[in-house]
């Protein structure tokens, strides 16, 4: 394990602090949503090449004694990794971790969620873009709806991850009819509802500008039904905050194309096949694998991580002519 001497912070070349890291242990998935996967999914990365718990639990805690105190699990789908349960107690197991979560698409989480609060998990975001059957299988090529509100029923029920977001993709053409149902359910469970633009992540590159439902445009859809009132912004969040008026539940609104918050972006990332990311539209990485399984002691690693991260985007470049959507697709980096 890495030594757990303090070491200093983690800082990028605009003068940010990286606190926040996004692990993706998997680019399985069980859906096939048309923003993020193709429709006949291609080659999954090899075993061999993805990183194991013990990997993962090192750059946790190596990246914690540099201030890093929040981690999120991602995939793919996370719970498509065996095991998910015992990397999560290593975690939990790091005094610097101040902050475990998990983003799933909620098909198996039901019947994981005592194993994994057992093990450390604090909390979940739940992927979740339509409310009907039909619509839900047409924007995920899979059934599976039942399941995810079954799960939904299942977390409220237990109590136990807490709080529960669940994340809708919000495109044009596609969400409208949606955004007032799912208001409905902020206002009536104990979940926050958070709306997110299309962003150009997805495998089949269909992307365009065209096709984002704004923030602001959702928000006037609710608006017209339930007045709401802004809440402030914590530091770094990806988050705008609504309540609504009458004091009954909150949205969020995350608005990568049109309100970009790259200004205080704290967030790295990490694919499953170790490579660092330091933004969510790098077109460049750096193997942390390797050099890992090639024998390098934590300074090496430290070193390496430090020069990426000062190295790290000013912010991403949707819209802008020399914008180039990164290879990997969503999947492959995580949410
Ligand atoms: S686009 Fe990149 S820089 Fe901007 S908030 Fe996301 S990860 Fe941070």
């Amino acid at each position: 394990m890495v030594d757990s001497e303090q070491r200093s912070p983690l800082l990028d070349g605009h003068g940010r602090t990286i606190g926040d890291v996004r692990i993706s242990v998997t680019d399985r998935c069980n859906l096939r949503c048309t923003y993020c996967m193709p429709e006949r999914q291609q080659v999954w990365l090899p075993r061999e090449g993805t990183l194991r718990f013990e990997e993962i639990t090192r750059l946790v805690s190596l990246l914690s004694t540099m201030g890093v105190h929040d981690v999120r699990l991602t995939g793919g789908e996370p719970l498509m990794r065996r095991g998910l349960p015992e990397l999560v107690r290593q975690l939990t197991m790091l005094d610097q971790v101040q902050d475990l979560s998990l983003t799933t698409n909620g098909l198996l989480l039901e019947r994981h969620i005592d194993e994994l609060a057992d093990a450390g998990l604090r909390r979940v975001n739940v992927s979740l873009d339509s409310l009907d059957p039909e619509r839900y299988r047409h924007v995920t090529r899979r059934h599976g709806l039942e399941r995810v509100l079954a799960c939904l029923d299942a977390l409220q029920r237990s109590g136990r991850l807490t709080p529960v977001k669940v994340n809708v993709v919000a495109m044009r053409g596609f969400t409208e009819q949606e955004v007032v149902g799912f208001a409905e359910l902020a206002r009536t469970r104990p979940f926050v509802v958070r709306f997110i633009e299309f962003m150009p992540l997805d495998a089949d590159r269909a992307w365009r500008d065209e096709d984002v439902l704004t923030g602001a445009e959702v928000r006037s859809i609710i608006e017209a039904v339930h007045p709401l009132e802004p809440v402030e912004r914590a530091a770094s969040a990806t988050a705008q905050r609504w309540r609504f008026r009458d004091g009954v539940g909150e949205m969020g609104f995350i608005n990568p194309v049109s309100e970009p918050f790259c200004s205080d972006c704290n967030r790295i990332r990490i694919t499953a096949d170790g490579q660092l990311r330091t933004c969510l539209f790098s077109i460049r990485e750096t193997d942390l694998l390797g050099p890992m399984r090639a024998g390098a002691t934590d300074n090496d690693l430290e070193r390496v991580i430090r020069d990426a991260v000062w190295r790290k985007e000013l912010k991403h470049r949707i819209g802008d002519a020399g914008f180039v959507q990164p290879s990997r697709t969503m999947s492959a980096i995580g949410g």
